[in-house]
Formats: C-alpha cells, sequence, structure tokens
C-alpha cells in the first residue's frame, strides 16, 4: 500500500515536494490554510494531486504516514501541534527531495548574501559546462526540480526556515555567509536558535564534504567549535591570511586549496563591487576550485557576472546624481555594507519596519558620509532618534514618489541617492521588490 504523504502549505516547496511525492508513488493530500495561487492550484491539478485550501481538515492530516511542512509555517501552528502529537514523522521539502537524487549540492545560508552568493556559484559552475540546478529558496524548488530534470550539481540557497526541520540533509559543500540577528521574531527572540538553524547546513556532512565560513563574521566565530561537524573546514577572511580558504592581499584575492595550484584574481576585476561582494565572490570562488574547474574560466566568470535586481543596483544618473537600488537591504547589517561601498556623498533613502534593530553600528559611516536622510516608513521616530543629532537633513516622507523627489532635490552632481532601508518593506510596501520597482519607476519620472 502506498505511503500517505500529507504536504502543510502548497508554495513553491509545499507543491515542489507534491509532485516528487507523486512521482515516488505517494498517496499526496496537499493542505493549505489560506488561499492558493493559481499558479500552484495548475500545477496540482496537472499532476492530479488531491488538496484542499482555506482549511486543515484534521481527518485528512492525522491519518498521514508522513507530513512535509512548508517553511513558511511556524512549529506553534495548532496544525503542526497536532501532527506532532500524534507522532508522526515530520520532513523539510529539502530532506524529503535529497533522498532521491544522486547530484552533488552546494547549499548556501547566512543571513545576508545568500541569493548573491548562490547566483554567483551557479553562474560559474554553469559556463563551465556542468549540468546545474539553480534554487531552493529562490526559483524553482529543489523538490520540483529532482521530480522534473537530472542535474549533476544543484546549488541551492537554504533559508533558516527551511533548515530548522533538516533530519538528515548534507550538502556535498555547505556555505556559511555570515551570522547577523535577524527573524528573531521566529526563535523566541533567542539568537542562540537562529545559531543552531544556520549551523544546520553542516551538521551532517561527512569527513568528505566541506564547510565554507567566513572568520571574518563575529557570530560564527563565536559559534565554530559549538557545533561540531565531520566536514572539512575551509575559512574566507578579508584581513587575515588563511593557510587553506581565501583571503586579500595587495587587493588581490587568493585561494588556496590542498593539491590544487593557487588562485589570484585581483578585486577589481569583480564583477560585483563593495567589499560584502568580496567576501560572496571568496566563497564562490572557494566552491569553483573545490571542483577542479579551470582558474582562468573562474576569473572570467567572477568578472563577467552583473549585480542582481534591488541589491546595490545602480539604476541611472540624473543631472550626474547617481540612483542605486538597494531595497533588498532589510537589516542593519546589509545596509552597512551599502554604506561602507560608497565612496560619494549619500542621500540616504531608509526606514520601514523595524526588526528591533540597533542601529549603533551605522554611526561612523553615517557621520562619515549621508549628508541627508530621507525617513521612508509609516513610523519614522526610532530612525530620528537614533540619527538625529548626525545627520543636518532628516525628511519625513510616506511614499516613494515623494521621497526620490526630495532626495533628487537634495542632491548636487557627484553624489549617490541609496535605497538602503535596513527594514522590512511591509508598511507601505508589497515586498521588497515591490518598494525597489516603485524606486526605479520615480527616478524614471525625475
Ligand atoms: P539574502 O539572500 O541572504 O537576503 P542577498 O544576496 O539577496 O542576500 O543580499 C541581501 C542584501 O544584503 C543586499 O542589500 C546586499 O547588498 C547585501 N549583501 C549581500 N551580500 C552580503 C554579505 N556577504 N554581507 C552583508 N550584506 C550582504
Amino acid at each position: 500500500m502506498s505511503k500517505r504523504l500529507v504536504i502543510l502549505g502548497a508554495g513553491e516547496s509545499g507543491c515542489g515536494t507534491a509532485v516528487l511525492g507523486i512521482k515516488h508513488g505517494y498517496e499526496v493530500f496537499v493542505s493549505d490554510g489560506g488561499a492558493i495561487k493559481p499558479l500552484y492550484k495548475s500545477m496540482l491539478d496537472e499532476w492530479k494531486v488531491d488538496f484542499e485550501q482555506g482549511t486543515h481538515t484534521i481527518d485528512k492530516i492525522l491519518n498521514a504516514d508522513l507530513v512535509m511542512k512548508s517553511p513558511g509555517i511556524p512549529d506553534k501552528a495548532p496544525i503542526v501541534k497536532a501532527i506532532r502529537e500524534k507522532g508522526i514523522e515530520v520532513v523539510s521539502e529539502i530532506d524529503f527531495a535529497a533522498q532521491f537524487t544522486s547530484a552533488r549540492i552546494v547549499g548556501i545560508t547566512g543571513s545576508n548574501g545568500k541569493t548573491t552568493t548562490t547566483s554567483l556559484i551557479y553562474h560559474i559552475l554553469k559556463n563551465a559546462g556542468l549540468n546545474v540546478g539553480f534554487g531552493g529558496n529562490i526559483g524553482q524548488s529543489f523538490a520540483y526540480q529532482v521530480a522534473t530534470e537530472s542535474f549533476d550539481y544543484y546549488v541551492l540557497e537554504i533559508s533558516s526556515f527551511q533548515l530548522d526541520d533538516i533530519h538528515t540533509f548534507s550538502p556535498n559543500i555547505a556555505v556559511l555567509t555570515n551570522i547577523t540577528p535577524d527573524h528573531l521574531d521566529r526563535y523566541n527572540y533567542e539568537l542562540q536558535n537562529y545559531v543552531a538553524a544556520k549551523f544546520a547546513i553542516t551538521r551532517h556532512q561527512t569527513e568528505d564534504d566541506l564547510f565554507i565560513y567566513n572568520t571574518d563574521d563575529e557570530i560564527t566565530m563565536a559559534n565554530l567549535d559549538k557545533y561540531p561537524t565531520k566536514a572539512k573546514k575551509i575559512p574566507f577572511s578579508y584581513d587575515t591570511m588563511v593557510e587553506e580558504g581565501a583571503y586579500t592581499h595587495n587587493e588581490q584575492i587568493i585561494i588556496n586549496l590542498k593539491n590544487q595550484n593557487q588562485f589570484t584574481m585581483s578585486i577589481q576585476e569583480l564583477g560585483l563591487s563593495g567589499r560584502h561582494n568580496v567576501y560572496n565572490s571568496m566563497a564562490a570562488g572557494i566552491v569553483a576550485n573545490a571542483y577542479g574547474l579551470r582558474k582562468e574560466q573562474i576569473r572570467e566568470s567572477l568578472s563577467d557576472f552583473k549585480s542582481l535586481e534591488h541589491r546595490m543596483e545602480s539604476v541611472t544618473k540624473v543631472r550626474g546624481i547617481e540612483f542605486v537600488n538597494d531595497s533588498k537591504a532589510t537589516n542593519v547589517n546589509s545596509t552597512w555594507y551599502a554604506l561602507e561601498s560608497m565612496n560619494k556623498p549619500i542621500i540616504w533613502i531608509a526606514g520601514g519596519i523595524d526588526k528591533g534593530n540597533d542601529y549603533s553600528v551605522l554611526e561612523p559611516l553615517i557621520r562619515k558620509k549621508v549628508r541627508a536622510m530621507i525617513c521612508l516608513g509609516s513610523d519614522n521616530t526610532k530612525l530620528h532618534s537614533a540619527f538625529g543629532k548626525m545627520i543636518d537633513i532628516i525628511i519625513n516622507t510616506s511614499n516613494m514618489t515623494d521621497a526620490v523627489k526630495m532626495a533628487y532635490s537634495l542632491g548636487n552632481s557627484g553624489e549617490v541617492v541609496l535605497l538602503s532601508p535596513a527594514c522590512a518593506s511591509f508598511d507601505l510596501f508589497e515586498n521588497y521588490e515591490d518598494r525597489g520597482k516603485k524606486f526605479k519607476a520615480a527616478v524614471s519620472q525625475l
């Protein structure tokens, strides 16, 4: 008799898992407490998956042999509690899918830089002619691709929510970009719970695997010994020379790996600018070198990679004023890197939903570089109290058009208007993409 697989949540990972379950002979039922998007509904119809929406029918869920919980559904949701109380095995999409592929997997997690690093690694592997898939927390789910493709390699972005329920997943290469406080509402406001989720990426790795991490990252380093791994540890650092791994010296990235010739590349030649992208490029460079790809080809791919939308995206110049869209900067750490990478006076557009931000780390950069600040949030009081004393001009706005117009009217030729909010977007926008698109639209109207 076929096993009953119940899936909670009909989004990208839930529907991908449903398709993979069907392919492998499971009796699949998908339950979504909200409305299912048309795209996913038609995917479920196409694969003849039984589903419900707007409710969770207990009887059709608690008779499962196996439950896959979508990462967006918190553990404290009553339906998840009931499932656990009954002792039903709960599996994550990533664990479920990994058992059906023998492809080599690169898994990337961290608080910031996941998408950029994942895209960079994919770009290098693809250019080198490997048969490689790209997805996970972005793009198509891992499960859907395992069901419908036959890749030899996967480059997967993996969020901490996805890692929460990992019991077996063991990527061939794991990358932890950095850890800064984020999403703490999901982790009982305990940083340690969030840290533990991030380190789960390496928990099941073996001696044959690699764990790549950032030695300049304080939280990573403070926790490295608390989460043992069998994988070979390969560090990267901006300032400190490492024996095996990557570092920078005289404006060059240097990568040394055992049994490999040294890899070097000038930082100036990188396609992505800013110190944070040197980190991302070092991590990607280690992966590519570990797979033994040609050094010339790795250099070429690291230099012709274009910046992603909403991440330090240079939009245009108007009257000599540059406009940069960094809407994806939804926390203080990513905004720190945006400010740090600027070498002209900044008119800074920031604000939104504050997730308990501590702005003090930004102060030295603000004092040095920010000439005026445009607050763009429904409540800007915290920004005023944090920066009121150090920025001469602080203006409140409540929509993107006004914010951009105001920034433009304050700006001089040779300056930059930087949207890098350090906050989530949901007070005034649908999401960070919507915020970034509205920024670009408003700039194009100037
Ligand atoms: P994620 O997928 O982890 O959210 P992204 O690559 O989408 O990361 O980048 C999110 C934001 O963080 C952008 O504003 C980007 O400029 C910034 N950023 C990218 N890489 C790093 C890094 N290594 N450290 C800090 N900030 C980064």
